[in-house]
């Protein structure tokens, strides 16, 4: 193949966004390249973590049958960490346990991503490996190609989509964003430990072949930093985690591999890993700016796609995987109607950015556009508040031979004297508006649709 020849698409990017977008491209007949600069798609992602799969399912219908998937996510748990105590809330349905899975399974990316570029592959998509894109090529506005890091690296296209993760480099020299800055980003470290199938399914008290998701809040988890820790079942393998503000971590001096020490320390976590062998670890970023700091994501001949767009939703729901594939198809999808037109001009590229916006990505993004900074002006919902939570359910469940009434007046008095009732009810009101996108009063006057 000649290196001066123009494809109608270059993906920049091999991860769920830039397969997804390869994907429905080539399918569609369009001559479609994609760079990735890892030894294949997947090998620089971090295994583990939830794939969320509505759009993945609608592209390969059942595609659990063939992809090398760990578990469906059949149990959520929530919890609550102090530094001796937990208190946790915990969901799981049998309904997740029948297809589609509630559209969440544990993945190791590694073998995911290497998969599902194989499907895009199939499909008549060029994937060259190992070659880092180091910018793009413009011809006055209008970028036309990029500038590959190899011997004659200038590729040329009527589209580049740039899908190259969290760091959004690409977009950074296009001039397009600002810098990031410390509290703009997650950091977070991770590891995957080895354990019999058996033991997990045991220890997690799952069916077999079911897997859990295990989000952990609070001083024991993340040292009071702005975060959040993580326990996902694979196969045969935990990934074990923790996410915290970049900023933060700078402010209080705390590396992200302590915070993870911190974490696994917790008697909770040790139980869980009890026998356990590390396998490995990794480390990386998380887009966490959100809807208020979004840049342009289409102009002439590009479009913006995934972490590289700052898609992921940071609220509770801890979700990224299912706006890359959903940006990377809604981008595809544009690229087919410009191919048809013989126009990839921003005026029509610009129709990216109404499908983003019918679609669930930049409606949910939207609704929880304010969780970042409400967390950061709120620390006490990831210290204090859970804190006296914990310490109200000890107080509570306390057998100490007093009638209970005492012990029950007690709690709630040693509640009441390290928090304002007030404060903290306005502040829930707030949480469930912003961190947890359900509106308070709908409870009162139900929404019509
Ligand atoms: C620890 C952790 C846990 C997470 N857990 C979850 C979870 O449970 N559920 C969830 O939904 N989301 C989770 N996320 C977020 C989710 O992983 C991302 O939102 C998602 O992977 C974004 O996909 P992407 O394709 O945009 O980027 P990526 O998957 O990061 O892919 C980007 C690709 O581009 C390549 N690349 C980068 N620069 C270049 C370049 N210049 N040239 C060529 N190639 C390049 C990279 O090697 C990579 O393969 C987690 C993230 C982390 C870090």
């Amino acid at each position: 193949m000649a290196i001066e020849e123009k494809f109608d698409v270059i993906v920049v990017g091999g991860g769920l966004a830039g397969i997804t977008a390869a994907l429905v491209c080539a399918r569609a007949g369009l001559e479609t390249v994609l760079f990735e600069r890892g030894e294949y798609p997947g090998s620089k992602n971090l295994s583990g973590g939830v794939l969320f799969t509505p759009v993945i399912n609608q592209l390969i219908p059942e595609f659990w049958n063939q992809a090398p998937i760990e578990r469906p996510v059949t149990k959520k748990l929530f919890s609550f960490l102090s530094r001796e105590r937990s208190l946790a809330f915990e969901f799981s349905s049998r309904e997740f346990a029948k297809p589609p899975y509630n559209n969440s399974f544990t993945v190791l990316r590694a073998k995911f991503d290497k998969w599902y570029a194989e499907q895009a592959e199939a499909a008549g998509a060029f994937i060259i490996n190992e070659t880092v894109v180091d910018d793009v090529i413009r011809d006055g506005e209008r970028v036309v190609g990029v500038k590959a890091r190899r011997d004659e690296g200038e590729m040329y296209a009527n589209l580049v989509i740039i899908a190259e993760g969290a760091n959004a480099f690409l977009p950074l020299r296009m001039g397009l964003r600002e810098p990031f800055g410390p509290d703009d980003m997650v950091t977070s470290a991770k590891e995957v430990w080895s354990l019999p199938a058996e033991t997990i399914e045991e220890r997690f008290n799952l069916e077999p072949g079911e897997g859990a998701s295990i989000d952990y809040f609070g001083e024991g988890a993340c040292m009071g930093l702005l975060g959040a820790g993580f326990v996902y079942t694979n196969k045969d393998t935990l990934s074990v985690g923790i996410g915290v503000n970049v900023g933060d971590v700078m402010r209080r001096r705390i590396p992200p591999n302590n915070i993870l020490d911190w974490f696994k320390s917790h008697a909770s976590i040790k139980q869980l890993l009890k026998g356990a062998k590390l396998e490995e670890f990794s480390a990386h970023l998380i887009p966490e700016y959100g809807y208020k700091k979004f840049f342009d994501r289409y102009g002439d001949g590009y479009l913006v796609v995934g972490d590289a767009a700052g898609f992921v939703n940071t609220s509770l729901y801890h979700e990224g995987t299912n706006y890359a594939t959903a940006s990377g198809l809604h981008a595809a999808e544009t690229a087919i109607e410009a191919k048809e037109k013989g126009d990839f001009s921003k005026d029509t590229l610009k129709s990216y950015e109404k499908r983003l916006a019918d679609s669930f990505v930049l409606q949910d993004l939207k609704r929880f556009r304010e969780v970042s900074s409400f967390m950061h002006r709120h620390p006490e919902f990831l210290g204090k508040y859970p804190e006296e939570m914990i310490a109200l359910a000890e107080r509570y469940f306390t057998v100490s031979g007093e009638p209970k009434e005492k012990i029950l007046k007690r709690a709630v008095r040693g509640f009441t004297s390290k928090l304002s009732l007030f404060k903290m009810t306005l502040d829930t009101y707030r949480l469930m508006l912003k961190v947890l996108g359900i509106h308070p009063t709908w409870f009162i006057f139900p929404p019509k649709k």
